[in-house]
């Protein structure tokens, strides 16, 4: 049987689109189909934390996110109409040469859609909306995935990126576990306001300690905000526009009509699940299909985009690259152990244990683990990079390594260490240096997803790791 596609995303939602566009930029043939009939309409996940503003980068959207988002408001507590004061709303962090990202940065959850299908579109690939998946049957060659359309398409690989109710995972009967991470139920709707100003994130607790809290967050690079409630257990949550205006009015100094348009809302009730597999044959679970968390401390959309990186690489080099295709393993083994760490942090942020700082910021999370990680050395310095860890920015002769870095292919750093010219393929960019900031000195090969795969004091051994993945050496 022949096939359409040599990569079916099933979802336009963060992940597919940015699965898409790394698959369309390493020319892999893929396709992107969504059951709707255009992008999501919501700013749920408005939080992009520097490691996703990293990985936007090498996709080549930094500049378009920068344009439309902003920084994190500061935090206005409010009560009985006064102002109580500022409070930030997560841990300071400087930019620094390693991490020049540091901060989180606000861009609603649409517009980095938006973003994201026009990268895809200018890389050459496309969605096709208003197609819906329903069941996935799979052999030996290839993926078959059935829409209500009653056409089906025949892909060698297809990932379920169909957000949290993937009904991917269920047609393949893949488990998902997990647990309530809090019964009372949430309203997120993106409103105009008046009354209050664009400079705070406006936080209007409760009097009695119940959960029933109300948050008022301008969205940088619109006119919106977003509303966040959440209410005692078992409430029906009104989603109507007089249902909204009514909470405002209540829980705020606010009047129901200084709640003007309300542009989108939904409701959920934050939980923590994980896929019993992320792997089940030629299919791949990814983004919230995989795994899905609180929204409290803005883990979910970053994880799933970051899910998508990892993936793209991998696809590209087994289907186009000459890699084994063993290769696609190490997604679940590297991932899974993430969204486990990710998970158990959303919901110590939701629950107040955990401050939005470090560790939210994702810029220390890495696969030293993994079955791909290679660190020859002997001794590595307490606290410099090693093998697995993410690869930091710098400058390097002369060459800022995030520039170095972007676009599809490996990079070796050499740093004040002689690596001879033909020690790598063609296909692996080289830098070469004197022994720098975080890294010190060393040989350092830096997977197209921007870790350090390989580590060593001399390049002994560097074309042996780079035939695992159908690399000339
Ligand atoms: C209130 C709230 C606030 C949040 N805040 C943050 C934040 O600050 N930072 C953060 O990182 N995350 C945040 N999140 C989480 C974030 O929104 C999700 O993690 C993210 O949308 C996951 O992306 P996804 O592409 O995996 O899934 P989704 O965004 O759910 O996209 C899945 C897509 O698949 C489509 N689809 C579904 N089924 C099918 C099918 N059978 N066939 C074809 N298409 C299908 C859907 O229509 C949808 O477009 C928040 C979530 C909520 C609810």
């Amino acid at each position: 049987m022949g096939t359409d596609t040599d990569v079916l995303v099933v979802g336009a939602g963060p992940t597919g689109l940015a699965l898409g566009a790394d698959l369309a930029r390493r020319g892999v043939d893929a396709l992107v189909v969504e059951r709707a009939e255009g992008l999501f309409p919501g700013s749920r996940g408005k939080g992009i934390q520097p490691r996703t503003m990293e990985v936007f980068d090498d996709l080549g959207v930094l500049g378009a996110i920068r344009a439309a988002g902003g920084g994190y408001p500061v935090g206005m507590v409010w009560q009985n109409g006064e102002r109580l004061g500022e409070h930030p709303m997560s841990d300071p962090a400087e930019a620094s040469e390693d991490s020049p990202y540091n901060e989180p940065w606000m861009v609603p959850q649409w517009r980095t859609q938006e973003i994201l299908l026009a990268r895809l579109e200018e890389l050459g690939g496309s969605v096709a909306f208003g197609r819906e998946v329903t069941v996935v049957t799979q052999d030996a060659d290839g993926v078959t995935a059935y829409l209500t359309s009653g056409s089906t398409l025949r892909a060698r690989y297809l990932v379920a990126a169909d957000g949290g109710r993937s009904a991917v995972r269920r047609a393949l009967g893949v488990g998902m576990t997990g647990e309530t991470v809090d019964p009372s139920p949430m309203l997120v709707a993106d409103v105009r306001i008046t009354g209050l100003d664009r400079d705070h994130w406006h936080v209007f607790p409760p009097a009695d300690g119940s959960p029933a809290f109300l948050a008022v967050c301008p969205l940088a690079g619109t006119e919106d905000f977003q509303v966040v409630a959440q209410f005692p257990e078992g409430t029906a949550v009104d989603l109507t526009p007089d249902g909204i205006r009514k909470v405002v009015a209540e829980r705020s100094h606010l009047a129901p009509e200084d709640v003007t348009e309300v542009r989108w809302a939904s409701d959920f009730r934050p939980r923590a699940a994980l896929a019993d597999r992320f792997r089940a044959g030629r299919v791949f679970l990814a983004g919230d299909a995989a795994h899905v968390h609180s929204p409290a401390g803005g883990q979910g959309l970053n994880t799933s985009v970051q899910d998508a990186y990892n993936l793209g690489w991998k696809l590209s080099a087994v289907l186009t690259g000459g890699a084994p295709a063993t290769l696609l393993d190490s997604y679940e083994e590297e991932r899974r152990p993430i969204a486990v760490g990710v998970l158990g942090l959303s919901t110590g942020v939701h629950r107040g244990e955990v401050r939005r700082g470090g560790a939210t910021r994702q810029l220390g999370l890495g696969y030293r683990d993994s079955s791909l990680t290679a660190e020859t050395r002997a001794a590595v310095a307490e606290g410099a990079v090693r093998a697995g860890d993410r690869a930091p920015d710098g400058t390097v002769g002369g060459v800022r390594l995030f520039d170095a870095f972007r676009g599809p292919h490996w990079t070796l750093v050499a740093l004040g260490v002689d690596v001879p010219d033909g020690a790598v393929g063609a296909a692996v960019r080289v830098v070469r240096g004197t022994a720098q900031g975080a890294y010190g000195a060393g040989v350092f090969l830096v997977r197209p997803d921007g870790y350090v795969g390989w580590a060593g004091d001399t390049p002994d051994g560097l074309g042996g790791y780079l035939e695992r993945f159908g690399l000339p050496g």
